[in-house]
């Protein structure tokens, strides 16, 4: 396969109802400017932490501040590989390396990145691995609950993880909850209904940020042919992730997965009218990002797992040794 150049975006290509960002008001001459200078000035984030151990006698409570002594840090450098890699639109005349995506426009955006203010990582005892919720009164302020029981699991050499490893992991995942756009913000007001993005999407995003981390524990197994795959390209987490890892890194190039997750926030999970019309909201939301539905997506991925090792070039490498 020949390297080819993709067409630059547009910057129209992302419709932006809400104007979040001062950079979206300036006029055309300027914005390639702006768009230049936000995507360098991309700030990372500084919501307020807060640790609740919930039983100091549980033996995990320990353990937990063992493997994670600065629970801040860990947090923050989760933060950083969510900008990088959800918040960070390539520059506007950067090189482009796209092996096989022609009709793919390159991926482009205005990061906005969501107001939450504060991350509560709550230590309990429940059973399962973690989970994170909005409090009730104040969506911005974020509650990250992980099982103690879970760390047990961690220590259990039958596991094969290393607890530091996993436990930065299962964090990096949930602070991308914290941090992730679903719907536009007042897609829940004013009686309009715009179509939600299924649950193995939002998964499958949190894990490719775990994934591009270099923080994918050992039982993750990257398909090596279509037949190892699920069988829906939305059946989530790691599954969903590898095929967004192939979305970015083999048809759409890099900030691919960044622009499908800013697309949520502008306009949800739908595409743009004649596309919908003809391909359904679903088809249409992924037709306009990537030129192509997501079966013929998800069927192309397919090919290229069969297609074999020499086709893919060092593709595996840079995911496991992300730069
Ligand atoms: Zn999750």
């Amino acid at each position: 396969m020949t390297t080819t150049s993709a067409e630059p975006a547009a910057a129209s290509a992302i419709p932006k109802p809400n104007q979040p960002d001062e950079a979206q008001k300036s006029n055309a001459n300027d914005q390639d400017q702006n768009q230049k200078i936000s995507q360098k000035k991309v700030h990372i984030p500084k919501p307020k932490y807060r640790l609740h151990a919930e039983d100091l006698r549980h033996p995990e409570s320990a353990s937990f501040s063992t493997y994670i002594p600065d629970v801040a840090t860990t947090l923050d450098t989760a933060l950083s590989n969510i900008v990088k890699y959800l918040y960070t639109s390539p520059e506007t005349g950067s090189p482009v390396d796209v092996k096989s995506a022609p009709k793919c426009k390159r991926p482009h955006f205005v990061p906005f990145i969501p107001p939450t203010r504060s991350v509560t990582l709550f230590l309990r005892d429940f059973g399962g691995v973690a989970y994170t919720t909005g409090t009730e009164l104040d969506d911005a302020h974020k509650e990250i609950h992980l099982s103690l029981p879970y760390i047990t699991h961690c220590k259990n050499s039958a596991a094969k993880a290393d607890p530091v490893h996993e436990l930065a992991g299962v964090l990096t995942h949930e602070l991308v909850h914290c941090y992730q756009h679903t719907s536009p913000p007042d897609s829940a007001k004013g009686g309009k209904d715009t179509p939600g993005p299924p649950g193995g999407l939002i998964e499958g995003i949190a894990d490719f940020v775990r994934l591009k981390a270099g923080l994918s524990p050992p039982h993750w197994t990257r398909p090596t042919s279509s037949s190892q795959r699920e069988k829906k390209w939305d059946a989530g987490y790691q599954h969903t992730a590898y095929f967004l890892a192939w979305i970015e890194d083999v048809w759409a190039g890099e900030g691919a997965v960044g622009m499908l997750n800013d697309r949520l926030f502008r306009v949800g999970y739908v595409g743009e009218g004649a596309e919908d019309e003809a391909n359904g909201h679903e088809g249409g939301f992924w037709k306009s990002l990537f030129g192509a539905g997501v079966a013929e997506l998800w069927d192309e991925y397919g090919q290229w797992l069969d297609d074999g090792e020499k086709a893919k070039g060092n593709w595996e490498e840079e995911i496991v040794n992300p730069v």
